[in-house]
């Protein structure tokens, strides 16, 4: 009962119906003009130059300078300054740091005749020796943007159905990420949840290279659907500074975040057929509990102060942060404390570990969520919603969103159909 669907599509495939038009002039608009890097160049001589098997890679060492390097290759020094005094651009490579990559081709002589050092994901430094003197040029390698389907349903945990539906664990974070202010991906999951995300493949010189954004999402969780769509309201793809709305244009992000910890911790080893931590919660209670591994890294749920940040014998080390509206959240047990009292913190950022100092039978987070003095579950506890965008902006987002939520809506029918198999 593998209820997995994924499916692989080029944007070329969408073409056909008007919908599907819209959708790939949307995203023609939006997502494939990447930037242009005006100092390019090429020649057929240039990619002659880049036949990988001529290139020697060299990853830079811990304490390694491109000097050493060229002793130990039995290049000389007079050619690595030549080489370093060229020009800007071949400056940087007297400042190569450990990790990065150099690669290098030898002459019929055995010496260096050219030299290759990738200053960006889409540009690469080239300097050559030609008719017997040095020069140096920028090579870019533009990147091409496919998009990808792909939807599952829950059965052990969330990151295995992502990997079914052939999404990385990075996808799945990314994925978490956007709903992680409606759903508590720690407490909340069952089996029979499900999703579907339209997202980006990136690819460089025809090689996959990394996963993209997400466009557009839904997840079904205890049968409430929550949907999602990538918008930028300036439109510049080059600053990429858009964010997830809902499909009536108000901004995912609220306030306060369901579960307040990393959840990629817990939910690799958490079956939800089996077992659920939320059974193993000790009564009684003005908290949630959250079982996670020690050093688990634990959010401030919001933005705020942190009014105390102390030890004692029963909560151990604790963290109480102080939030708008009368509200104060509370972290209990902590292995360690990562901020001090009077602090601002910002959602999301991290306030401290996960452990079992105090009076704690095991390694978990203690989280109480307090409005004006009186507990509240934060889980169920009704947030203000976000406000929509302005009208203006409000039409343009519906004309993006909605080729992308029909698209959405026809693989969230493939999936329903199979989380009833
Ligand atoms: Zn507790």
């Amino acid at each position: 009962m593998a209820a997995v669907l994924s499916v692989a599509l080029v944007l070329a495939t969408f073409s056909g119906q008007s919908a599907s038009r819209d959708f790939e002039t949307a995203l023609a608009q939006r997502t494939l003009m990447l930037p242009d890097h005006p100092l390019a160049s090429f020649s057929a001589a240039d990619d002659l130059a880049f036949q990988p098997a001529r290139w020697e890679p060299v990853v830079v060492q811990k304490g390694q300078t491109l000097s050493g390097i060229f002793k130990q290759l039995g290049f000389s020094a007079g050619t690595l300054q030549k080489i370093i005094t060229l020009d800007k651009n071949a400056r940087k490579l007297a400042r190569i740091y450990p990790g990065a990559s150099l690669f290098l081709r030898r002459g019929s002589d055995n010496r260096l005749a050219a030299l290759k050092y990738p200053l960006s994901e889409t540009v690469d430094l080239l300097v050559e020796k030609t008719d017997g003197s040095w020069r140096s040029q920028l090579i870019t390698h533009p990147l091409e943007v496919q998009l990808e389907k792909a939807s599952g349903v829950i059965e052990s945990n969330l990151f295995a159905a992502g990997k079914a539906a052939g999404l990385s664990d990075n996808m799945v974070m990314k994925l978490a990420n956007i709903f992680g202010w409606d759903i508590d991906f720690v407490l909340d999951i069952r089996a029979g949840d499900r999703f579907s995300v339209i997202y980006e493949k990136i690819y460089k010189d025809g090689e996959f290279l990394r996963d993209g954004r997400i466009l557009a999402a839904s997840f079904t969780n205890q049968g409430e659907t929550f949907r999602s769509v990538y918008y930028d309201p300036d439109g510049d793809p080059v600053t990429d500074d858009g964010d997830y709305y809902t499909p009536e244009g108000r901004s995912m992000k609220k306030a306060f975040l369901r579960a307040p910890l990393n959840f990629s911790y817990i939910s690799s080893n958490f079956n939800p057929r089996r077992f659920h931590p939320i059974l193993k919660r000790v009564r009684p209670h003005n908290g949630i509990d959250y079982r996670a591994p020690r050093g688990t890294p634990v959010y401030a749920a919001g933005d705020g102060v942190v009014i105390r940040s102390a030890y004692n014998k029963y909560n151990g080390n604790h963290v109480f942060i102080q939030h708008p509206n009368g509200i104060v959240t509370k972290y209990l047990h902590f292995t360690k404390r990562k901020v001090r009292k009077g602090q601002r913190v910002k959602q999301g950022q991290v306030i401290g570990t996960v452990g079992s100092t105090g009076l704690a039978s095991g390694p978990h987070l203690h989280y109480e969520f307090v409005v004006n003095g009186v507990h509240r579950n934060p889980r169920t506890v009704k947030l203000p919603k976000a406000k929509p965008l302005p009208k203006a902006r409000l039409a343009d987002f519906q004309r993006f969103a909605a080729p992308l939520l029909a698209e959405l809506q026809r693989l969230d029918e493939n999936s329903q159909q199979l989380a009833r198999q």
